[in-house]
């Protein structure tokens, strides 16, 4: 062989032995072109190992709004998720944190695989990290019951399991990954008006502080969801009355609260876009079921965040602000 030769052979062998994209390179890539990588990625394992790609991609989004929300996760670094601690990948006793060497790693009792057939179970790897979690849920079977029972094994928390099953249901009703629009809560043409009522204490619908924005506007103003998601509660509550709490792809729960009734067809696991009517604005709440009118129509919409342990309330002021001036600036295109 050539000196020549030899050298091309070398670079070609470090280039595909690099990883395959950097942050750096994934900072310049469009949405839609990781959300391409991305699917290729699920598809690439659902054929491996029969895991729907739908439920690869719920977990994925699960665990990824968890290292948004948990501080000592770090962010990723490649298109995918899904975290393994040095422990859980290694094998807790392995005497190497960093080992990537499928044998030694599962002779330590560690869960990292070899996904794309390089020889090494790399924790940094795209495919090694979604084929190591398809691999772990092919062992329960293929049907929704066995997949949940391998999500609880591995998360010992229902609401966990509830919320990866519903992301799947949103994967597989759209087809796409590209769920990322949102949608203010009323429609633009009906009155209505709300101010930032974080933290106050005379808020409607609140505990001990308002959990909050309320937004007034007349009896039966139709209120939509404003993500993509799954309904998760339906029903009468004694503060909130009709309400309705739907669960996004960012483990976002939105709750919509003292409706006048919800919309025919919306129940308890509907998956619903942004845009979608799931109720109308009323009066309802702070009594027994059917209570209405100690205090003036409006809906109370409440965004709480799961961080895989509890969740807690945040302001949704900001994000209302932001999806009613989207809604503007789209009208003015449409004109
Ligand atoms: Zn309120």
């Amino acid at each position: 062989m050539r000196l020549s030769k030899v050298i091309v052979l070398a670079i070609i062998f470090v280039f595909v032995s690099l990883p395959l994209v950097t942050a750096a390179e994934k900072e310049e890539l469009t949405n839609e072109q990781i959300y391409e990588k991305r699917m290729d990625l699920f598809k690439k394992v659902e054929t491996v190992t029969n895991v729907p790609w739908h439920y690869l991609a719920a977990v994925d989004t699960y665990e990824r709004g968890l290292r948004r929300a948990i501080k000592d996760r770090p962010k990723e670094e490649g298109f995918i998720s899904i975290y393994y601690s040095e422990e859980e990948w290694a094998g807790k006793f392995n005497p190497n944190k960093q080992d990537t060497h499928p044998l030694s790693i599962q002779m330590f009792g560690g869960v990292g695989l070899d996904g794309d057939g390089d020889g090494l179970a790399d924790r940094s790897n795209d495919e090694d990290v979604l084929y190591t979690l398809a691999h772990y849920l092919e062992g329960f079977g293929f049907n929704e019951d066995d997949l949940r029972i391998g999500l609880w094994e591995k998360y010992k928390r229902d609401q966990s399991v509830r919320i990866v099953h519903g992301h799947a249901q949103v994967y597989k009703k759209f087809d796409t990954l590209d769920l990322d629009d949102h949608a203010f809560p009323m429609p633009l043409n009906y009155n209505y008006s709300y101010k930032n009522t974080w933290g106050d204490r005379r808020g409607w619908g609140g505990r001990r502080i308002h959990e909050g924005t309320d937004i007034f506007a007349g009896y039966n103003v139709p209120i939509r969801a404003t993500a993509y998601g799954r309904v998760e509660i339906k029903g009468w509550n004694k503060y909130g009355g009709w309400r309705i709490g739907i669960r996004d792809l960012d483990n976002i729960y939105h709750y919509y609260a003292h409706l006048s009734g919800f919309e025919k067809g919306i129940e308890e696991n509907s998956i619903v876009a942004p845009g979608d009517v799931i109720g109308y604005c009323g009066s309802s709440g702070y009594g027994k079921p059917g209570t209405q009118g100690k205090f003036p129509p409006h809906l109370h919409y409440g965004m709480y965040r799961d961080n895989g342990y509890t969740e807690w309330s945040f302001d949704p002021y900001p994000s209302l602000k932001q999806w009613e001036r989207k809604a503007y600036q789209d009208r003015r295109k449409k004109k």
